[in-house]
């Protein structure tokens, strides 16, 4: 089953809006194991339309589009869809008094225009719109569909589920199951060099992507039920394990800081943060999800030397010799931040967002971090390679994530210690303690 996808509306063309529809049908197709192969965008244009449509049923199973649905004059897939598919519109009553019952819960009167809505072409499968007014349908030609939704997200998406997917399953014999690998701390063709035999299998597939300094692997299967499409992923996952374990921290996880609060959650473990360069990120990451407060002490925001010194105990001549980015701030920042907060794990980092350089020479992207529980130590130095433009985003990205790993890291391997930091010596606990 092949199908093409058709974005209707002159502001997407112009840019004015993101085709966030795009992604949404195409990754529910995918999962359907319907192929998309084409994807267009189309102004509100009835012969340019016509023709997109005309040109995506001569080469695809099923037609696909969004937009135009609205009760004004510039609103016309419906009517071009039809004439393509040589149908007459006629009036849906039941649409109609759908809609009227629309306006009436809100109190209003429906206006005169929105009538349109409910011509509908005849022969069609109607899909009722429970967040508006347009309904949409699936009409036939020749042994081919096209499925016109309406444009606004929270109206295709909640008809595709509740319609369009319940209709479509009968054109499917197939399933596509997918399973994210996450990894953070490698490079996306050094984590493919790993596995680079995988990636010539067939089913599942196993595809290599990156995304906001992580490298990710998608492994797809396709089987006639989702329980035949897992038994073929499974073992390939653990191969994969295999060879990336040190640098996974999930799967289908949605993000490194869920990764890691779920274990820190389990270990009953709570963590605080010293941040410099991050700013706070990493503490507002961690607590972007719900329920983060069993885990989550405080995040202190050391931006200057002079808090840095006053609150977290950092060392003054160090701070002036050294500058604030260095390894030995960073671990007087976590044991600061330890010593304040009681926590059992403080976390800290210092370093050079940038862009360009700072009065040492030393390029942006440059961070050093350290975390501690008060018997063990571990630090690092981390470098992004991003010196120059607009690297400031990107590279505080990279530095909480890396601190957000490490957090994982150290609440995976919890309690073993030893797999972890290194002792804390003697006058690092002293000055823990001071
Ligand atoms: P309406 O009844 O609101 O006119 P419609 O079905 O006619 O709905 P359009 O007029 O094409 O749809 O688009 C309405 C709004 O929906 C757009 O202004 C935009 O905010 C959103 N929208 C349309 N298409 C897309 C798309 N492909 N991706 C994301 N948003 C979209
Ligand atoms: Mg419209």
């Amino acid at each position: 089953m092949t199908a093409e996808l058709i974005f209707v509306g002159t502001e997407l063309l112009l840019g004015d809006i993101l085709n966030t529809n795009a992604q949404y049908l195409s990754q529910q197709l995918a999962a359907l194991g319907v192929s998309v192969l084409h994807q267009s965008v189309v102004g509100d244009n009835a012969e340019r339309l016509a023709d997109a449509l005309r040109l995506a049923l001569s080469r695809s199973d099923l037609v696909l589009t969004t937009g135009g649905l609205g009760p004004t004059k510039d609103d016309l897939t419906k009517e071009v869809a039809a004439e393509v598919c040589g149908l007459e519109l006629a009036l849906h009553e039941e649409s109609l008094s759908a809609m009227k019952s629309f306006f009436a819960a809100k109190g209003v009167q429906m206006p005169q225009s929105n009538e349109k809505q409910a011509y509908l072409p005849k022969g069609a499968v109607i899909f009722r719109n429970t967040n508006g007014t347009a309904p949409g349908c699936a009409m036939e030609t020749g042994g081919k569909w096209i499925l016109i939704l309406p444009g606004p997200p929270r109206e295709m998406k909640a008809m595709f589920r509740l319609s369009a997917l319940p209709f479509l399953r009968r054109f499917s014999d197939s399933v596509l199951v997918s399973r994210t690998v996450r990894t953070f701390g490698i490079g996306e063709s050094a984590m493919a060099e790993r596995v680079s035999d995988l990636l010539d299998l067939e089913n599942p597939t196993v595809a290599p992507y990156a995304k906001s300094g992580e490298a990710l692997l998608r492994v797809t299967a396709k089987a006639e039920t989702a329980e035949k499409a897992e038994a073929l992923i499974a073992p390939v996952l653990q191969q994969i394990d295999a060879r990336l374990h040190d640098v996974i921290y999930g799967v289908d996880v949605g993000s490194i800081e869920e990764a890691a609060v779920a274990l820190l959650k389990e270990k009953k473990l709570t963590v605080a943060t010293a941040e410099s360069a991050t700013a706070g990120l990493v503490a507002k990451r961690l607590t972007d999800l719900p329920g983060t407060s069993e885990v989550f002490h405080c995040g202190i925001v050391s931006y200057s030397d002079d808090i840095k010194a006053r609150l977290l105990g950092v060392d003054e001549t160090t701070l002036q010799t050294q500058t604030a980015v260095c390894e030995d701030v960073a671990v007087q920042m976590a044991l600061g931040a330890l010593r304040q907060s009681g926590a059992h794990l403080a976390v800290s980092i210092t370093g050079l967002a940038g862009p360009g350089r700072d009065e040492l020479g030393r390029d942006a992207g440059l961070a050093y971090i350290a975390m501690t529980d008060g018997e063990t130590l571990w630090k690092n130095k981390i470098t992004t390679g991003h010196t120059e433009g607009d690297c400031r985003d990107y590279n505080r990205t990279v530095f909480a994530s890396r601190v957000l790993f490490e957090i994982y890291r150290y609440a995976a391997a919890y309690p073993r210690k030893a797999a972890f930091g290194s002792p804390l010596n003697e006058s690092l606990r002293k000055e823990r303690t001071k």
